[in-house]
């Protein structure tokens, strides 16, 4: 483990947290040094097992989830009565960012597990919280959200999956699919059908903790995707897998919630932090590449035409970086977000493919080379469309806000949990 734990920024009891203008995205110190850290972290750790995961692609990448397991990433938005680092949105971004930046597939990996974090902190019961909530801020257990079924996709309130009472327990049939972590996860956070949707409407959802060894759940065996190689986000199978009573998270019919409630707070700015890590990579590749082409006595950087290409690039890779932390920010304010955290998901998937698709071409053919880079960051940004939510999903909140027919406001109703700072009149 490299340096300093980011723990040691903020060891239990210590009340100053790192400080940013609420209304300029421009990092602080505080700021800076995290970000030099999970630099160096990526530098010594990740970037040295790239080539390894990127030319094994049936494999999924063990050791730096549990590399990241121990510093104790898993836990930054866990307070610190948890043992967690309680660091925020802002840092749980740049965390996110700066191992993107390195490796998609780690960034992946980082942010799956991050996710469902949400699911106990706003609705876990008090046991469930002091039980596993110190276990993921130490880094001995893992969780994957499994919402996700093949059939019915983005329509969470279509899912086949089923779970019945027998008795005190529950029993638990059907299958997910595309589950971040699914591989790695020691406790997958479930939501499956607890009552006919006709019936109970949106009540007709419930979320259920099952541990991973459960008889009767299978992984189905890791299949490579287009990208992110190394990060699972696979099948889980269940068959008539039973667990009790206590594994129910919040009440029965709470499913819908606890899903949108995750995917807004944490999904969207965590895949808004992996898109923005990979449109880094891919605006210093392309720098790299036109610097150092010679070309009529100079290089491919002296052609105004290209120089003109990357200057969008730049332009749209900085607008994606103040969407990505000012809205994380906001979250950490405690202010009113949804809005924010679904635009900085959206623009940052679609900005970072339009520079990727850019970048491709100013590389020429070399691009096309299966062990070139700019192919690896091509191949991952082709997978942040579909994760929290599509971009006609995205556009759909939107516009349900601005015709007057707004959904639920997650981050007015439950980012007092994890804010840093008291609300400003702003929010209020
Ligand atoms: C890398 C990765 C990680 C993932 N991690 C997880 C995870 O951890 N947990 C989890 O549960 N799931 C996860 N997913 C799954 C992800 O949430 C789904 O892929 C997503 O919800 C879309 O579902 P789908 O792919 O089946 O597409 P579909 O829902 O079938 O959509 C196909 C197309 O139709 C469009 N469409 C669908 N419905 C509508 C509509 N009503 N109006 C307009 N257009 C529509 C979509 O935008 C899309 O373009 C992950 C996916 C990926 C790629």
């Amino acid at each position: 483990m490299p340096g300093r734990t980011t723990r040691d920024h903020h060891p239990e009891g210590e009340t100053t947290m790192p400080t940013m203008s609420s209304t300029t995205p421009d990092l602080t110190p505080d700021y800076d040094a995290l970000v030099q850290h999970f630099d160096e972290f990526a530098a010594a750790e990740v970037t040295p097992r790239v080539q390894h995961m990127e030319s094994s692609p049936h494999t999924v990448e063990r050791d730096l989830a549990l590399l990241m397991a121990e510093q104790g990433w898993f836990g930054a938005t866990i307070s610190q009565q948890y043992g967690g680092m309680h660091a925020g949105h802002l840092a749980k971004t740049l965390m996110i960012q700066s191992m993107a930046r390195a490796s998609g597939a780690v960034g992946a990996i980082l942010q799956a597990s991050q996710l469902p974090v949400s699911m106990l902190i706003h609705f876990g019961s008090d046991e469930q919280k002091a039980r596993l909530l110190p276990q993921i801020a130490a880094g001995d257990t893992l969780l994957s959200i499994a919402v996700t079924e093949e059939n019915t996709g983005s329509h969470v309130l279509g899912m086949e999956t089923t779970a019945r009472r027998d008795g005190t327990d529950w029993i638990i049939d059907g299958s997910k699919a595309h589950i971040g972590n699914s591989h790695i996860a020691h406790v997958h956070c479930v939501v499956a059908r607890t009552a006919p949707a006709d019936e109970a409407g949106s009540r007709s959802l419930t979320a259920f903790l099952v541990e991973h060894d459960r008889k009767g759940l299978t992984v189905e065996p890791h299949q490579p995707a287009l990208g992110l190689h190394g990060f699972s986000f696979g099948k889980l199978t269940f068959d008539g897998v039973r667990i009790p009573e206590a594994n129910v998270i919040g009440e029965v019919g709470d499913g819908k919630d606890i899903a949108y409630s995750s995917s807004i707070l944490y999904g969207r700015p965590n895949l808004a932090a992996l898109s923005l890590g990979l449109h880094e990579a891919i605006l210093e590749c392309t720098t790299t590449f036109l610097s150092e082409r010679e070309r009529y006595g100079g290089t491919l950087a002296d052609l105004p035409v290209l120089r003109d290409r990357v200057a969008v690039m730049k332009s749209r890779l900085m607008a994606a970086r103040a969407l990505a932390h000012q809205s994380a920010l906001m979250l950490d304010h405690g202010q009113t977000c949804d809005g924010e955290l679904i635009n900085a998901k959206y623009l940052n998937d679609e900005w970072a493919v339009e520079s990727g698709q850019t970048a491709m071409r100013l590389h020429g053919a070399h691009a096309l080379r299966r062990d070139y880079l700019l192919q690896r960051l091509w191949r991952d940004i082709q997978c942040t469309y579909a994760p929290a939510g599509t971009g006609e999903v995205q556009r759909q909140r939107l516009a349900e806000t601005e015709f007057g027919s707004p959904p639920i406001q997650w981050s007015q109703r439950l980012s007092a949990k994890t804010s840093l700072f008291p609300p400003t009149s702003a929010a209020a």
